[in-house]
């Protein structure tokens, strides 16, 4: 048997729901997948043109290194297609989102590892024994999208662009005119 013939065949879990003692999951080594509707997350529905469709999410309980030691920790993947609002022409802009992320679980009263900003392999999070799978991958989500989303050719709408002799003269400039005699 595979190593991960167990996943393939384990339950889909709605993530909107779910809610797991993070450092007891992590050290039994539970997995989980499934889905998270996105307009469940308010704070990332907010943000998009279309909150129709769902992230297909995996979490899996790991250990991982840290100086030597290996500590509880998450690994969580969410893939999905985002649509924002392309800062440039306004239209929406599809966007990948491909989440690959090792939390190190760090219990309360714990020692928050020393190199968590600079080491790229993890980052740290509190253990939390109701961690709501909804927060982390909306969290996570948040923190992965483009701060100025935008596609990688397009032209600003008119009313932005340039003026041109080839357009209508616009209402701000009608006025102006009008406003001289
Ligand atoms: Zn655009």
């Amino acid at each position: 048997m595979i190593a991960s013939a167990p996943f393939m065949t384990c339950q889909e879990e709605d993530f909107a729901t779910t809610v797991i003692d993070s450092l007891r999951f992590a050290e039994d080594g539970g997995r989980l997948r499934g889905r998270l509707a996105l307009a469940r997350m308010p704070r990332l529905a907010d943000l998009l043109v279309a909150d129709e469709g769902a992230l297909t999410c995996a979490l899996e309980g790991c250990q991982i290194d840290c100086a030597g030691l290996a500590r509880p920790g998450l690994h969580l993947t969410v893939s999905g297609r985002l649509y924002l609002q392309c800062q440039r022409c306004l239209d929406a802009v599809g966007i990948d989102c491909a989440i690959d992320s090792h939390l190190l679980l760090v219990p309360p009263g714990g020692a928050w590892p020393e190199d968590e900003l600079t080491n790229d392999a993890f980052d740290a999070i509190p253990a939390d024994p109701a961690l709501s799978l909804l927060a982390l991958v909306e969290e996570e989500v948040l923190l992965a999208l483009p701060i100025v989303p935008r596609h990688a050719h397009c032209t600003p709408p008119v009313a932005l662009a340039a003026p041109q002799e080839d357009i209508a003269p616009s209402p701000f400039l009608a006025l102006a005119g009008w406003k001289k005699h």
